[in-house]
């Protein structure tokens, strides 16, 4: 077995912080900025000022009504980046407003969501895969690694991460034939977002599953035939991976603003 048990993992990683974090004059501090009443973003935020609390980073979402113009949320944005370590915007956001001109009302050194090009910080998603797969010891050199999805927020950093570990990546989309690939890997990563997407009966080595998808009111990941098979769960697995690295990212930004770290520590 290559994978081993993420909520245990994630404890461990939280209780580390907690530790490092406790009795702290001024912890690293979130704000968490959402526009409108998205009940899955309401869900997410809810979670985010959860685990920040679990761990004593003091985070605060700031809820703004749908009628915000982007003008005004801009405003908003400026004036709470100088009170906070890292601050991040809760997408999705209504149409009239750009989510590349909110990003971009971010500092770099406090996007800790990762999202600009010239942020320190890598997305959450792929950081927190990548601290996943060396906590289980599986080294990337050499390995072939196929990665389903293309995202700017998956995919593609993902597969750079992985490149830059010595891995060749194939990274595979829509008009890939899958087939080519799948029984060549020595590891799969499925960020596609489609419910039985991914048969794992024949696949015998480890499926990172990203996949977030609703049936019937139930989360699932994007594989299927998972039994006796390693696959990481979903609930319970890329989800709290992406979550933690969020709190790693704001940890770095806190130390970093504190001088404590070079800025080439991250996105290496
Ligand atoms: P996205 O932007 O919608 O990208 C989906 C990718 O899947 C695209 O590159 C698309 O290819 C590819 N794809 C679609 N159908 C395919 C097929 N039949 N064969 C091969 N590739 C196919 O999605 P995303 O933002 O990366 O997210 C992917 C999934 O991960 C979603 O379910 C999302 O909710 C989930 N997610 C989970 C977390 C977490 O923390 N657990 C975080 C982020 C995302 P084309 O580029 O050719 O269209």
């Amino acid at each position: 077995m290559v994978l081993r048990d993420i909520k245990s993992y994630v404890n461990l990683r939280k209780h580390d912080m907690k530790v490092k974090l406790e009795g702290m004059e001024f912890p690293p501090s979130l704000a968490i900025i959402q526009v409108g009443d998205n009940e899955a973003s309401n869900r997410y935020v809810r979670n985010k000022l959860k685990d920040c609390e679990e761990v004593g980073i003091a985070a605060h979402a700031y809820t703004y009504s749908v009628e915000i113009t982007e003008f005004e949320l801009l405003e908003e944005i400026d004036h709470l980046v100088s009170f906070y370590d890292g601050v991040i915007v809760q997408l999705p956001l209504p149409p009239h407003i750009r989510i590349e001109v909110a990003q971009a009302a971010i500092p770099p050194e406090k996007d800790v969501d990762g999202f600009r090009h010239d942020s320190p910080f890598n997305p959450a998603t792929p950081s927190g895969i990548m601290n996943y797969l060396d906590f289980c010891g599986f080294d990337l050199e050499g390995k072939e690694v196929m990665v389903i999805g293309r995202s700017d927020i998956v995919g593609k950093p993902l597969a750079k991460m992985m490149i830059d570990k010595n891995a060749t990546v194939t990274l595979c989309h829509s008009y890939s034939k899958l087939s080519n690939h799948l029984h060549s890997s020595d590891l799969i990563v499925s960020a596609v977002g489609k419910p039985k997407f991914l048969n794992c009966y024949s696949i015998h080595v480890p499926v990172i599953d990203v996949g977030i998808n609703f049936v019937d009111g139930k989360l699932v990941g994007d594989c299927f035939n998972t039994e006796g098979r390693e696959v990481t769960p979903v609930p319970g697995g890329v989800g709290l991976l992406t979550r933690l690295a969020l709190l790693e990212n704001v940890m770095k930004a806190k130390e970093l603003k504190d001088g404590q770290m070079d800025k080439s520590f991250t996105n290496s």
